[in-house]
């Protein structure tokens, strides 16, 4: 997935040096990175990014949020949003005050019941002083009551969430939150949560998880929809569709939920929409048999409207779905892409943003091996038609898939040459070894973070082989790589195109840009 803010928002940041954050695997957010660490114990500001070396200014540093319990009233008239967020965290620092990332407009903050200060810095931080200061390990409760038109909130011109005829859509990636609820807005930083949402009646709400309890009437005949995700979720993966659904639901030959909907607006590609989406759980039961248990409570997808986005996100539990995947037909490829994200990104996501690689080439070779399953093409005859698409000095083998750029984070590159790797990697340790790294990469990682450099060790490790050269070239090595003698014969014998690549191709074009 992917959406086009990345430029915008790199020309208003600094990236600073080099900073190599290694991945802390769970929940914890480590506090003060990129900064020195105070030697003295008084209360410091915490820090108003999480180090990220692409961007340092997302996330923010001094405490570690575990729940957010997000209440919300919209008014798909005027686009109108209201709303209390309440924050479960914990200081993971003394601190002198904190930053959330939020855009609208702030009525009031708590924390642990004190009114709080206040006020705004750069250009999404919202910086919080308590009137007592917060010692190292304090368990917060910071309550943030606000409102605002999240279509008409801007940063660098953008808005990543989508006004439509019906309502909305809150899904955007790296930056989502912002325009719906304050957030610790960095992967490092996951939590579970609550999200509701009061409508008029006769609209629906879908987000992530599981219903808790059925849509409850309100006065002023409204309904509030509740949602309940108990998995950890990093922030960009929370989504809100509000609109004209029609909601369908089923159980999973695992026994969970499969919670489907699809936008009224869709007109004659409804049913191609549903071809896709409707194999959701037997994609999924596919998916879990290589990569390892489906790591959350519930399934399923939306299609989105017709006038909302043009890509699609592997948001947690229920990817969502433009209408431009559906103008030919069904397409399974997209569905096996946002699903394999659901172990590749969500369950395990980046450590920084750098690292996303670890999210988009795994998800595109997870469609590489639906095309196998399918018989609509082997991965190999895949590779070798993808590394003959891409001449020697085309501009794509100018992008490094391991470090790509901020303004290149959902480059073609990342994607094609990223699933290129994965299959350079296979051949490299035999099957028994890859179909075994990859359920140990989801396991090892479960619910927290990872790093390229993780990765490779664990290939590594799993293979016994020394893959450095392999990483190297096909990740970190601007330039077409040299294949193999045996491997230049079968492309240059100019190899024919599999069935799968005209879907996969549809898909990819939406999803990069
Ligand atoms: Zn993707």
């Amino acid at each position: 997935m992917r959406r086009v803010f990345t430029a915008a928002i790199a020309a208003l940041t600094v990236t600073t040096a080099g900073t190599l954050v290694t991945g802390t695997p769970g929940q914890a957010a480590l506090p003060g990175w990129g900064r020195p660490v105070p030697v003295a114990a008084a209360p410091a500001p915490g820090s108003p990014g999480l180090g990220d070396s692409y961007f340092p200014d997302y996330g923010n540093g001094g405490y570690d949020v575990s729940h957010y319990d997000v209440r919300l009233r919209y008014e798909p008239a005027t686009d109108r949003l209201t709303g209390t967020t309440t924050i479960l965290a914990t200081a993971t620092q003394d601190l002198s005050r904190f930053n959330l990332d939020f855009l609208l407009d702030v009525e009031s903050v708590r924390v642990n019941g004190w009114s709080a200060a206040h006020t705004r810095e750069g250009t999404h931080e919202l910086v919080v002083t308590a009137p007592r200061a917060i010692v190292k390990g304090q368990l917060l409760t910071i309550v943030v009551r606000y409102s605002g038109v999240p279509s008409e909130t801007l940063v660098g011109g953008y808005t990543g969430w989508t006004r439509t005829d019906d309502g909305a859509l809150a899904v955007n990636e790296p930056e989502s939150a912002w325009w719906w609820f304050p957030a610790n807005d960095h992967p490092l930083d996951k939590a579970t949560f609550d999200i509701s949402v009061s409508v008029p009646t006769g609209v629906e709400v879908i987000s992530n998880g599981v219903q808790p309890r059925p849509p409850l009437a309100e006065p002023g005949n409204r309904m509030r929809w509740g949602w309940r995700s108990t998995k950890p979720a990093a922030t960009y993966l929370a989504f809100l569709s509000i609109g004209q659904y029609d909601i369908v639901t089923d159980t999973a030959p695992n026994g969970q939920p499969v919670i489907n909907a699809y936008s009224a607006t869709l007109g004659e590609r409804g049913p191609a929409a549903r071809a896709s989406i409707e194999r959701t759980a037997e994609i999924v039961d596919w998916a879990s048999g290589l990569f390892g248990p489906y790591p959350f409570e519930a399934q399923g997808g939306v299609a989105g409207p017709i006038d909302g986005i043009g890509f699609a996100l592997e948001t947690q539990t229920r990817p969502v779905y433009g209408p431009g995947f559906w103008r030919r037909g069904a397409n399974t490829y997209v569905v096996v892409h946002e699903n394999a994200h659901q172990w590749f990104g969500d369950s395990v996501s980046v450590a920084q943003w750098r690292d996303i690689w670890l999210n988009e080439g795994f998800a595109s070779y997870a469609e590489w091996l639906w095309s196998e399953e399918q018989g609509e093409g082997t991965a190999q005859e895949l590779f070798d038609f993808t590394y003959a698409a891409y001449p020697e000095d085309s501009g794509f083998w100018q992008v490094r898939p391991g470090d790509p750029g901020a303004d290149r984070v959902f480059d073609d590159a990342v994607y094609d040459r990223g699933a290129m790797a994965l299959h350079q990697l296979r051949l490299a340790v035999g099957d028994e070894a890859f179909f075994e790294i990859l359920p140990a990469w989801t396991a090892e990682h479960r619910y927290g973070n990872g790093t390229v450099a993780q990765f490779q060790a664990l290939a590594e490790r799993i293979s016994g082989l020394d893959l450095d050269e392999l990483f190297t070239t096909w990740l970190f090595t601007a330039g077409r790589p040299e294949l193999t003698t045996a491997a230049r014969a079968t492309a240059a014998a100019a190899p024919a195109q599999p069935k799968s690549w005209t879907k996969i191709r549809e898909a990819h074009q939406l999803l990069q840009r």
